[in-house]
């Protein structure tokens, strides 16, 4: 497990941009409170894949996807905060069991019961300020 303090969002997307030189596919299970910094997590790993469109809260959409321009993998973006109905009718299943994709779940706790053991965990913690704590482990060094 690996511990970073972050002082920017700017910081944040370039420590995501490096995880995306180790892990261009599986999944990506991120947690941490509200405005703790999953989104902007999620396009700094955007921006490493080199994915142009802008990445947003997925809001009432569960699920986005884009393409990625350097692998032709499919990023999902996927946030549960406002998951509802049964976590088993969304399609995250089929998602996550296509080892070809890199899925990145905000929220990753909700999941769980979908997740491979193979998983690298993100967790942000808001600390004062812009500072945020962000534990990596599960990534292959
Ligand atoms: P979440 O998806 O976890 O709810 P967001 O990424 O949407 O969080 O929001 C994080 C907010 O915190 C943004 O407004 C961002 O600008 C701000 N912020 C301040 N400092 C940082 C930092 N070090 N890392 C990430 N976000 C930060
Ligand atoms: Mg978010």
């Amino acid at each position: 497990m690996a511990t970073f303090v972050t002082h920017s969002p700017e910081e944040t997307k370039a420590l995501a941009r490096q995880v995306t030189q180790k892990k261009t596919s599986g999944i990506i299970a991120l947690s941490g409170e509200l405005g703790a910094g999953k989104t902007t997590f999620t396009q700094g790993l955007a921006e490493g894949l080199g994915i142009k469109e802008p990445i947003i809260s997925p809001t009432f959409i569960l699920i986005r996807q884009y393409q990625t321009p350097k692998s032709g993998r499919i990023f999902y973006h996927v946030d549960l905060y406002r998951l509802e109905e049964d976590l088993g009718s969304i399609g995250l299943g089929e998602i996550i069991g296509n080892k070809e994709n890199l899925v990145v779940i905000e929220w990753a706790e909700k999941a769980k019961s979908l997740l491979p053991e193979d998983v690298v965990k993100i967790n942000l913690d808001k600390l004062e300020g812009n500072l945020r704590r962000i534990t990596v482990s599960g990534l292959q060094s």
